[in-house]
């Protein structure tokens, strides 16, 4: 396990961009629907139980929750999005906020995008990749849950995801494998942190 992504340790939440720490320094942000594994992901990416909270209390979903790796370095958890029983008017403040910190936050290098691998690229999903692609925001997707299904059925959905993805002409996105609950994926998207974060590998 890598070191430097256990030692991350949660900072601050955030209910709107004004309350993010300073934007200095370097960060990776994490979206994704609602349930598509995003908490189970950066805990086992961080080697934690309960970095960030599983359990959906209301009020804490609704925040940007900032982790910090070291004095420069964070990641920050975005508010799911795709809550069924939501309010328009609620699910519309959540956008916002989640779009005014993407789109002006300096020290963002990258997003990881979590879909769960039974149900990739719905319709907000495309959304939030149309809007990167159009910020110049690199993006990453993991697509988790890949326990869920068989080794030949989840090597064809990453296929199928990341030829849906080139015919929509996000050639920028790159796709991987991800299960929370077997650790499988994990290598390869500290890799990509690693390069957002400019970290040149394991700190030992
Ligand atoms: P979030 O709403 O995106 O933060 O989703 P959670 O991380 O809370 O996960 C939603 C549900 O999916 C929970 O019941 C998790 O236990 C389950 N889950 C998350 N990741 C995995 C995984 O890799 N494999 C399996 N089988 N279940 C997972």
């Amino acid at each position: 396990m890598n070191p430097y992504y256990r030692g991350a340790r949660f900072l601050i939440s955030a209910a709107t961009p004004a309350q993010a720490p300073p934007d200095e320094g370097l960060e990776v942000a994490f979206a994704g629907r609602s349930n598509a594994g995003k908490s189970s992901a950066i805990n086992a990416l961080c080697d934690q139980k309960a970095l960030a909270k599983t359990a959906k209390t209301p009020g804490r979903t609704r925040l940007l929750n900032f982790f910090a790796l070291d004095g420069q370095c964070r990641l920050v958890d975005l508010p799911g999005y795709g809550f069924a029983r939501v309010p328009e008017a609620v699910k519309r403040q959540w956008e916002k906020s989640m779009l005014d910190y993407l789109s002006k936050r300096r020290a963002l290098q990258g997003l990881i995008l979590v879909m769960d691998i039974r149900h990739p690229l719905k319709e907000l999903d495309l959304q939030l990749l149309d809007w990167a692609a159009h910020s110049g925001l690199e993006t990453h997707i993991l697509l988790t849950k890949a326990d869920k299904l068989s080794h030949g059925a989840a090597g064809n959905s990453l296929h199928q995801t990341r030829r849906a993805l080139g015919r929509a002409d996000y050639t920028g996105v790159s796709v991987q494998l991800f299960s929370a609950l077997r650790h499988q994926g994990i290598e390869e998207a500290h890799a990509k942190l690693d390069g957002w974060l400019k970290k040149k590998g394991p700190v030992s």
